[in-house]
């Protein structure tokens, strides 16, 4: 075989679910089968050799651990919430980065995981069951609806936000979209261009949404698509709000290599990964409030 298909070469990864199972137990039980050893970055994350499928492992079975990619998994951590705070999952179905923030917080404080989708509000659920975590509220509304004023989100420190996307970064048959198109140009078909137009609009709302709640620190914008427009262009676009906020762009995982397109100042800040290099096309913002950066060594 010349071409070995993206499947066939990349390493698989299961994120320990910390509410049930610790890292260093699931090593035990993964190890010797399965080769399995630790991220290097990720601290609850497993990484397994390519191929491995564990679809219908016990521990998958039971929640004790996820099928969750590495770039995926870097959200939550990127997020940094503290046990006991109010986190708010500003679009959260299936629930994977949800129950992941669960586990972060150690169980305590509270998550509200908003779904506007009624079908998606049960894959949700299922999640939150399977992970064993008490300290969700499933909230099915549309996120952009949620006031901002209302006190119910008056002690929310800190939002994910990981809005619907065109999936760029992770389908296969989408790898003509691989070249940036700060390089490229446009290589969408129209019918692409408008889909990802209409979504990079919600984005936009979204993200400026999420940075309009008073209390909030801290708020990661994520995808799964490639798309500058997606990407750097919907930060860019919330940038004079954000300051207007308090906020600025922070560096999620500074060893990471890969930043974001230089298409403004400051887009070294933003992490990307690189479906040829990364198996998976993904992006991460991490906005923090200046105050807080101070006091927190951003
Ligand atoms: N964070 C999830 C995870 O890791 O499992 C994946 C989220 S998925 C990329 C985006 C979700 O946002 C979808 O379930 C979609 O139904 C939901 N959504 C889209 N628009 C929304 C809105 N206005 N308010 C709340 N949820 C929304």
């Amino acid at each position: 075989l010349l071409y070995q298909t993206p499947e066939v070469t990349k390493p698989r990864y299961v994120r320990v679910n910390t509410l049930k199972l610790d890292v260093e137990n699931a090593l035990c039980k993964l190890e010797r089968q399965y080769m399995a050893r630790k991220d290097d970055m990720v601290p609850d994350l497993l990484v397994l050799p390519p191929g491995t499928d564990l679809h219908d492992h016990p521990l998958v079975m039971n929640g004790s651990v996820f099928l969750q990619g590495k770039a995926s998994s870097m959200v939550a951590v990127a997020l940094r919430p503290k046990p006991g705070w109010e986190v708010l999952d500003a679009c959260s179905a299936p629930g994977n980065k949800t129950v992941h923030l669960a586990a972060l917080m150690k169980g305590q404080g509270k998550i509200i995981a908003c779904e506007l989708n009624k079908e998606r509000v049960k894959r949700l659920e299922d999640t939150i069951k399977r992970s064993g975590a008490t300290n969700v509220e499933v909230l099915h509304a549309d996120f952009l609806n949620l006031n901002t004023k209302d006190p119910l989100y008056s002690k929310v420190r800190a939002i994910l936000l990981d809005p619907s996307c065109s999936g760029s970064g992770t389908s296969a048959d989408r790898l003509d979209h691989l070249l940036p198109s700060y390089t490229a140009g446009q290589a969408a078909d129209v019918a692409d261009t408008e889909r990802v137009n209409k979504l990079a609009a919600f984005q936009r709302k979204a993200l400026a949404h999420a940075l309009s709640f008073p209390a909030v620190e801290r708020v990661v914008y994520s995808t799964c698509s490639i798309n500058q427009a997606e990407n750097e262009d919907v930060i860019k676009s919330v940038l004079p709000l954000a300051a207007s906020h308090g906020f600025q762009l922070a560096t999620p995982f500074p060893q990471w290599p890969r930043r974001g397109f230089p298409v403004f100042e400051g887009s070294e800040h933003l992490l990307r990964t690189d479906p040829t290099i990364d198996m998976e096309g993904f992006f991460i913002a991490l906005f923090v409030r200046k105050n807080v950066i101070n006091g927190n060594q951003e």
